[in-house]
């Protein structure tokens, strides 16, 4: 079994194996493997990313990429720094006393490496110096988007069509076909704006999808409604559109024209930037007539590419 395994299991077996070299009844071929894999490492010149090392710097306990400080145990068995914290100074592997042992040898592999985005298998191409590679990655237009859906905490990631088949299966989600919409929210009981009224609805137009968001919040003291787009995708691609909202009735409208945020931004982020149409609730209920107690408005709206 190669060092460095990845699972725990393996690890174990691992130890288990080394365990059997210091019997004097070593078989020679054991020992002849364990060369091998030795020599292999060694020969790999410049030690670029090869699947060989990078398992070596796999956690055993998390499997994730091990950054300096990399720890070990008396017996060499290596953790990540973030698991090291958990493990009550017993290591995982062979359950002896931990210590605070540096294995410097592997945090100097680690700086000699290039390696792989770590979303490459969702598109991106880019290779980074070990250090780079975090920091890439927080910020890598390949990296998964969390779901749009607003007020519940869902922890579902993905790509933008994983996120569409999930607010729509999972969600329920109402989904729209166009460029332009004409969109009816009722609510019967308008005055508890703290029950926060929120309600999505998915566009599909120029190809690409945008988020329809409606909601009900206090701004400072006053009682709103809003209203705003994000666009499922990146920033520099979000730029690309516009968007017209409208609502109104007896003769008065209020128009909002913006450009659809990312969903790279949250939902809170764009609402407490009020970067959207505002409806105080008084116009709101004017708007709905009848006797004030049903919310009912009319928002219509465009999207367009700019050229
Ligand atoms: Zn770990
Ligand atoms: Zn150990
Ligand atoms: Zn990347
Ligand atoms: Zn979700």
């Amino acid at each position: 079994m190669a060092p460095g395994s990845s699972t725990l299991k393996e690890v174990v077996e691992t130890h288990l194996t080394s365990e059997d070299y210091s019997r004097p009844t070593v078989k020679p071929e054991v020992t002849t493997a364990t060369t091998k894999v030795t020599s292999s490492l060694i020969s790999k010149h410049g030690l670029s990313s090869t699947n060989g090392v990078n398992e070596l710097l796999e956690c055993p306990v998390c499997t994730s990429l091990m950054y300096p400080p990399i720890h070990q145990c008396p017996n060499g068995h290596t953790l990540c720094s973030s698991c090291k914290v958990k493990v009550h100074n017993c290591c995982p592997t062979c359950r002896y006393e931990l210590g605070n042992i540096r294995c410097l040898a592997l945090e100097k592999v680690a700086e000699s490496l290039e390696l792989p985005c770590s979303y490459q298998n969702m598109g991106c191409q880019d290779i980074f110096p070990y250090y780079g590679k975090l920091k890439h990655e927080q910020q890598c237009s390949f990296r998964p988007y969390t779901c749009p859906y607003a007020g519940s905490e869902c922890s579902v990631t993905g790509d933008i069509p994983t996120l569409v088949s999930h607010l729509k299966d999972d969600h329920k989600v109402d989904m729209h076909h166009g460029c332009s919409f004409n969109h009816r929210y009722v609510k019967s009981n308008p005055q508890e704006v703290e029950n926060a009224t929120w309600m999505l609805t998915v566009f599909s137009c120029f190809g690409r999808q945008f988020c329809l968001h409606f909601e009900a919040f206090h701004l400072g003291t006053s009682p709103v409604y809003m209203a705003f787009l994000r666009f499922m995708g990146e920033e520099n691609e979000a730029k690309m559109f516009s968007y017209t909202l409208e609502v109104g009735g007896y003769g008065r409208k209020l128009t909002w024209q913006g450009v659809p945020r990312s969903i790279r931004d949250s939902h809170k982020k764009v609402r407490d930037s009020q970067d959207g149409l505002i409806i105080q609730r008084s116009m709101a209920l004017y708007f709905s007539a009848g006797d004030r107690r049903e919310l009912k408005l009319r928002v219509t709206g465009q999207i367009w590419k700019e050229e």
